[in-house]
Parts: C-alpha cells; structure tokens; sequence
C-alpha cells in the first residue's frame, strides 16, 4: 500500500507548506483549518452570494488605496464565466454572486504582474489560491498581493451541469438568476421559482481535479470566506495574515459566532476524500 502522506502525492511538499506559512501566515495552526488569527461571521450590506463578504472587501480595499487592480470572475454568455480585472468600484459589484466553474483567474494575475501592477486583489478556490502564492513567492518585484481565497468542495463543469441540470431539474442552466450550494443541495433560480436536487446527484458533473484537493477552505489565503458554518445570508470569514487583518479592519458589516465544528466536518470530509482519490489511483483493480 503506498504512503500517501511521501512527497509523490503532494502537489506541494510538506516543508513549502511550512514556508508558506512561516513567510505569509499569521496566526496558530488549526489541524482542520489552517493557520489563522480570527474567526467570525458577518453580513455586510452589500448583497451578495451569501453575506456579501468578499465584494465589500474589495471595494473597501480599493476605497482604501490598497488595491489597484481586483482580479474577479464575471458570469459571461449562458452560465459560462471568466476571470476578468476590475479596476474601480463599479467593475467589483458587477461581478457579485459564486459562478460554480473552475476558473483559471491565476493566468490574469501573472498578465497583471507583467503589465506592473502593484497592488492586486485576487478572488480564488483552494487551487487557484494554492497557486497564486506559490506565484507571489517567487515575485522579485515589490508587488503586493491579497488573495481572498473561497471555501470549494468542487467545482463544476459547465457543459455537464448543464445537461445534468436540465436532466433532473427540467431547467436550464444558462437561464438560472442564481445558484446556491447549501446544506448538501444545489438550488437554482429562474423565473421567480426555486429548483434543487442533492448536490450528490451532480457528481457526474464536477471537474474530477477537485476529488485530488484536500484544502477546503484556502488555506493559503489571507482571507478565506465561505457560507458554511454560519446563519443563512452571513459568510464565514478566516483571516490568516497581517495583511487579511488589515483588509478586515473596521468592516462594514453585522458580526456573529462561527459553527467552527461544521467547517471542520466538511474540511476533514474533503481531505479525506483526496486521500481516497490517490490511493484508488494504485490499487490493483
Ligand atoms: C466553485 C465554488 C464552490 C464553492 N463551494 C462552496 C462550498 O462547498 N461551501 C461553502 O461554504 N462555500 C463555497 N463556495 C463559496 C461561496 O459560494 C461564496 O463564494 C462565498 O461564501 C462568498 O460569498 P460572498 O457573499 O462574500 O461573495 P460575493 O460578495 O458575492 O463575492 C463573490 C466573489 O467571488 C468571485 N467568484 C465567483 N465565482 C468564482 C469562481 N468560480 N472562481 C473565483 N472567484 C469567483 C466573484 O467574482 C466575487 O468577487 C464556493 C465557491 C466557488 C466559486
């Protein structure tokens, strides 16, 4: 039986981990939710996919002056979505609301960084986040980059969710208003009414990368932001960094408790789900 935990089946190393951290993180380690420094839900008045959480950071990151570029994914033709650099306020709000699609938002940040942009904002899943820091750790510039970093359990595809959704819901995907992940369900919009069907019987659907990731909850981030653990229409925040500290300062919004146990559920749920992904990969069939 392979050892899961040797450094063939990690996509990083456990000792760069440790230097992520150590160079970038604050705070103390949790075994489920990584290294942070506060905990908290809030729900901003802003409307967002769920408190509103990550737009309200970044129009206050660049009320601020501590951004001058945001790199966001917008909803484009149908479902399909992109990632796209928003430059002022307006460009943030306009690109509200969760796209649940594997957006490579990543290539934008290396195109910004190239062009000399020197404060970015980035909005990104556990991967892209993962990513982004390894980027911004190999930087020789003295550019600055924060990265919001989403709770994921996966990621869809959007040509299978599609089908899948028309198959079980009778909807279509391109004409949903909104979609929402909560309590196990994918629920849609459209036209007033609200469809939803287990989140389990779309598994067809997910990109198959994500049941290889374990990090739940962007563990690389500076501010990680997600809806579960918190009251309806609140968002989880966990911020692990002085500059995530920094970002959350003073923000405008309704402060309440976390259900840190159900975030831990759902982390440990997904780690282990990766652990199984590559175990599968080396047993005799
Ligand atoms: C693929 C995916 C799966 C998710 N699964 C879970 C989950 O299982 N459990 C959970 O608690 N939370 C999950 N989330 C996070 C959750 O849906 C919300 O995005 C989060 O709670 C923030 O809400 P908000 O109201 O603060 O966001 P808002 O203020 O509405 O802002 C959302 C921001 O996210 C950006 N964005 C939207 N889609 C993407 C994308 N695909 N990639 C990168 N950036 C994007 C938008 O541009 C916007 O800036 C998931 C998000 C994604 C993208």
């Amino acid at each position: 039986m392979p050892d899961i935990h040797t450094e063939k089946y990690q996509t990083y190393k456990a000792d760069d981990e440790a230097k992520i951290e150590q160079e970038f993180l604050k705070g103390t380690k949790d075994q489920d939710l990584g290294v942070y420094c506060d905990l908290f839900s809030a729900k901003s008045i802003i409307e967002g996919q769920d408190g509103g959480v990550v737009t309200t950071l970044l129009v206050k990151g660049f009320e601020e002056g501590t951004f001058d570029a945001a790199i966001v994914v917008r909803r484009m033709e149908g479902y399909s979505a992109e990632a796209v650099v928003a430059e002022n306020i307006n460009e943030v709000l306009a690109a509200k609301g969760t796209k649940y699609l594997k957006v490579n938002v990543t290539k934008k940040l290396r195109e910004l960084i190239s062009q000399g942009k020197k404060r970015i904002a980035i909005v990104c899943t556990p991967c892209e986040a993962k990513t982004a820091r390894k980027i911004q750790q190999t930087l020789k510039t003295d550019c600055q980059i924060t990265i919001i970093g989403l709770f994921c359990f996966e990621a869809f595809d959007a040509a299978k969710l599609k089908e899948e959704i028309t198959m079980r819901l009778g909807v279509d995907l391109d004409k949903v208003e909104k979609a929402q992940v909560r309590q196990g369900k994918f629920m849609v919009h459209v036209d007033g009414k609200e469809y939803g069907c287990r989140i389990k019987d779309l598994d067809g659907a997910a990109e198959k990368a994500c049941g290889f990731c374990g990090d739940f909850t962007s563990q690389f981030a500076d501010v990680s932001v997600g809806s579960v653990g918190c009251k309806q229409g609140y968002s989880t925040v966990i911020v692990r960094s002085k500059a995530g500290e920094k970002l959350v300062e003073n923000l405008d919004a309704a402060k309440e408790t976390v259900d840190k146990q159900e975030v831990a559920r759902l982390a440990k749920f997904k780690k282990e789900r990766a652990k199984k992904s590559f175990l599968a990969l080396n047993s005799p069939r």
